[in-house]
């Protein structure tokens, strides 16, 4: 049986990011977690809802949520 769950790719840019924490902070599965020294990190990206939560909050657009085909 096929799997109905839709699957994200989350990119984080890290040229970009300033380690703000929001994201992390934002993320309501805890899909993005603060790594070491507050990088934020992927902790499972089949957590990953798809809500654009972290995409739209990121200060510095360092995020990017894309559906897997
Ligand atoms: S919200 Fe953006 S700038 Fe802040 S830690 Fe996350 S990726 Fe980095
Ligand atoms: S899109 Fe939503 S669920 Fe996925 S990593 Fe960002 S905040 Fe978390």
């Amino acid at each position: 049986m096929q799997s109905t769950k839709k699957l994200y790719n989350v990119v984080i840019n890290y040229n970009y990011c300033k380690r703000c924490g929001i994201c992390s902070w934002i993320c309501p599965v805890k899909a993005i977690v603060e790594g070491e020294f507050d990088i934020p990190q992927i902790s499972d990206p089949l957590k990953c809802t798809g809500c654009l939560q972290c995409e739209r909050m990121c200060p510095d657009f360092a995020i990017d949520v894309r559906l897997v085909e």
